[in-house]
């Protein structure tokens, strides 16, 4: 089903995992709202960045979220967060891109030098800037592009 003009439903709820686990991870008619807010807003991001985005994680239903160890409250489970690769460039390029042409987000994370996390909000975007890195195993978020 197609959302945007570059953005499919099957691009935010595919999932090896949940393939793998027999996990359905279909998005719920009151969580569409959602995904249409970040399908949209992330018509902007492709622009900023002049290549097409590749999604790597977007909707996680909760048994899919916990199977993947994301946080209880992750904005992946409502829809509103996407994880991405882009040709542009590495993730701190990325995320520096989408600073500079101000591209409206309500948080990105620049995760272990890996790919992007993106999240958006229904009120104010607050363009929150983090990095994720690994500490002794555990993951932790520092202030910043690093
Ligand atoms: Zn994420």
């Amino acid at each position: 089903m197609k959302l945007t003009e570059h953005f499919t439903l099957e691009e935010f709820t595919r999932s090896i995992t949940a393939t793998r686990l027999k996990i359905d991870n279909h998005v719920p008619d009151d969580l569409m709202v959602n995904i249409h807010l970040t399908a949209n807003k992330l018509e902007s991001v492709r622009e900023a960045l002049a290549h097409p985005i590749i999604i790597s994680s977007g909707y996680r239903c909760p048994a899919l979220n916990n199977k993947v160890g994301g946080s209880q409250t992750s904005a992946h489970t409502k829809g509103l967060a996407v994880d991405f690769q882009c040709a542009y460039g590495n993730p701190k390029q990325i995320c520096q891109r989408l600073i500079m042409a101000g591209v409206e987000f309500d948080k990105i994370i620049q995760e272990y030098n890996q790919w992007v996390h993106i999240e958006f909000s229904h009120t104010n975007q607050r363009r929150r800037v983090l990095t994720a890195v690994k500490q002794n195993g555990k993951t932790i978020y520092l202030p910043g592009l690093i």
